[in-house]
Parts: C-alpha cells; sequence; structure tokens
C-alpha cells in the first residue's frame, strides 16, 4: 500500500499592505504527514504531536480538507493519515494552513495527480474555514504553490505566484493567545480614502520591488496604515520590536497573519540573525516567553518527501 510523505511549510499571510491579499511561505518550521489510502469513505487521523487536536476529521482542518475530496470521487475512497505538526496551533503563521494544504497535495498525489493547483486550493480552503470561519487563500496558496503568492481574487479565484528575491525572514512568536475572532472584530469597517491611497501606493510598491529586486522599495512599501495600527494593540511589545529591528536592518515586517507572530525581512542572514536578537531583548524583558525562527522564502511549496 503507498504510504506518501509531506512537509509542508509555515506561511506569513497578511503580508503588512497586503491585508487578504499576499501571503509568503517559510522554509522553516513545517509539519510533517503520512497518508495513505483507504478503500471505504472515512478519515482515520492519528496525531504525533503535543497539541492535542481533535482526531475526529469534522474537526480537524486536515480531515475536513479530505472529506471534501472523499466527497469528491464519490465515496468511493477514504484516506488514514498521521500528522506532526511543529507549526504551533494559533501562533500566526498558518499552523491550519499547513494541515489543511498537505492533507490537499498528499491526497492528490496518492490519487495520480488529478486535481489542478487551483483546485487543491478550493479543498485547502475547507478547512481554513473551519479553523477561522472563513474561506480564505493566503496561506494555503503560497503553503502549494511556495514563494510569495498574490490572491487577486477569491470568487473567482485567481492566484498570481510574485517572483521574489532570495530574502531573509526572522519571526518571534511571542506566546500569548490572540483570537482570530477578536482580531477580526477590532478592525475597523470604513477607512479614510486618504488611507485607502496609500495603502494602495504601498502594495503596488511592494510587489514592484518583489519583481526588481528593489531592496529600498521594498523596505519603503513595507507600510500597513489601515490594519496594523489597530491589530498592534493585540500584541505586547509590537512597537519596540519593530523599531528595533529596523534599527538592526531590517527592511521591515510587521503582524503575521493575526498575530501574535511578527516577522521581519531582511537582506542577508547576518541582518536577520541581529534581527533575532533584538526581538529576544525586547521580549526578554517583557517575561512573556517566545520562540524565533530566522528562515528564507520557500519557493517550493508543500513537498512530497517519499
Ligand atoms: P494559525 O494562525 O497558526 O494558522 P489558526 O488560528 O488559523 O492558527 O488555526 C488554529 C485553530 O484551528 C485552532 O483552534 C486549532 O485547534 C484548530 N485546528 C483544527 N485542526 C487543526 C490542525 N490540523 N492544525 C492546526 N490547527 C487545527
Amino acid at each position: 500500500m503507498k504510504i506518501v510523505k509531506v512537509h509542508s511549510p509555515a506561511t506569513v499571510a497578511n503580508l503588512v499592505c497586503g491585508f487578504d491579499i499576499l501571503g509568503m511561505a517559510l522554509n522553516d518550521p513545517f509539519d510533517a504527514m503520512k497518508i495513505k489510502l483507504l478503500d471505504d469513505p472515512r478519515v482515520i487521523i492519528h496525531n504525533k504531536d503535543e497539541y492535542n487536536l481533535p482526531t475526529e476529521a469534522e474537526k480537524n482542518v486536515a480531515g475536513v480538507v479530505l472529506l471534501s475530496i472523499i466527497e469528491k470521487m464519490n465515496n468511493t475512497i477514504g484516506f488514514e493519515i498521521e500528522i506532526e505538526k511543529h507549526i504551533k496551533p494559533g501562533s500566526g503563521i498558518g499552523s491550519s494552513a499547513a494541515s489543511a494544504a498537505g492533507a490537499a497535495v498528499a491526497a492528490n498525489n496518492l490519487l495520480g495527480n488529478i486535481f489542478s493547483n487551483d483546485e487543491l486550493v478550493q479543498f485547502a480552503m475547507n478547512g481554513e474555514k473551519l479553523a477561522s470561519g472563513v474561506k480564505h487563500a493566503d496561506n494555503i496558496a503560497p503553503c502549494i504553490l511556495g514563494g510569495i503568492c498574490l490572491i487577486r481574487s477569491i470568487h473567482p479565484l485567481d492566484i498570481i505566484p510574485i517572483p521574489s528575491p532570495d530574502l531573509f525572514v526572522t519571526v518571534v512568536h511571542p506566546q500569548i493567545e490572540v483570537r482570530t475572532s477578536d482580531a477580526r472584530q477590532i478592525l475597523r469597517q470604513q477607512i479614510l480614502l486618504k488611507d485607502a491611497i496609500r495603502q494602495w501606493g504601498n502594495i503596488a510598491g511592494l510587489v514592484t520591488g518583489f519583481l526588481k529586486n528593489d531592496f529600498d522599495l521594498i523596505g519603503r512599501s513595507l507600510e500597513d496604515v489601515i490594519i496594523e495600527p489597530v491589530r498592534s494593540i493585540l500584541i505586547p511589545g509590537f512597537d519596540e520590536v519593530k523599531t528595533s529591528c529596523k534599527e538592526a536592518g531590517a527592511l521591515g515586517g510587521g503582524i503575521s497573519g493575526s498575530g501574535p507572530s511578527v516577522f521581519m525581512l531582511s537582506k542577508d542572514e547576518s541582518t536577520a540573525r541581529s534581527v533575532e536578537s533584538v526581538m529576544k531583548d525586547v521580549y526578554n524583558k517583557t517575561g512573556i516567553d517566545y520562540n524565533t525562527y530566522v528562515t528564507t522564502i520557500n519557493k517550493r511549496g508543500v513537498e512530497i518527501i517519499e
């Protein structure tokens, strides 16, 4: 019986000015999953980590994705899956997306790659709906395709991969809980035209900066005048981390997903490491536990290991 093993990467969604529309895959951390086919329509889940996630298929994001694939296959197959998470649920670096996208890609491989990437994104978004109540693709798309992705539209699905420079990414995950529902609820429903114009300029600048390898333009465009001023209140130490990381040479960065993780982009590894030590200094002072990662942009997306 064939067993497919995949590595499914962490992702940064809401890329600063690109709220809901820009996401990026990371090389570290990633989840590992093993999956095999069953000949009856059910999903068996084994969790191989300390997070105590549900094993009922309807309550686990990987489970609901696999159930949607089983339905599409007219209930002729089932799946048994083993999930070893390294991306902590609720961290803001796409833990739910890694399970959802990893399950979709692995299942597709078992089925002889019959589904297109857009179809895989559609299946995997069922998992995001379970985790956060809404279907969104800004973690799922980069998780599946790798690199940086623009989600120009969800209805109809229009995903545009954006070639990007080989940037380094530093992430700090302060171990506090920011509920996605709270992070959504505090957002203003109306914005000023002058703020919208500034944000449009930044999004266009950021995408152009990625395409032209223009680090200064990327740095200037990593500014969010709409979401960050409101959401950053939920993350202790945010303003200090951001200011000190930029002083340490980071091009810029912001809240990852809906937080609490914060990420920064740097042009080289030594700057990314200085940024990490600045992040540690800030969180050592607050007494809040944290994890850090120094990594690069993952250009491959979910990877079939064997
Ligand atoms: P992140 O921001 O890191 O993606 P989310 O808040 O989107 O985290 O998703 C985590 C939520 O989804 C948690 O409430 C968790 O219990 C639930 N969940 C269910 N199944 C999974 C899974 N396989 N992987 C991660 N989270 C899951």
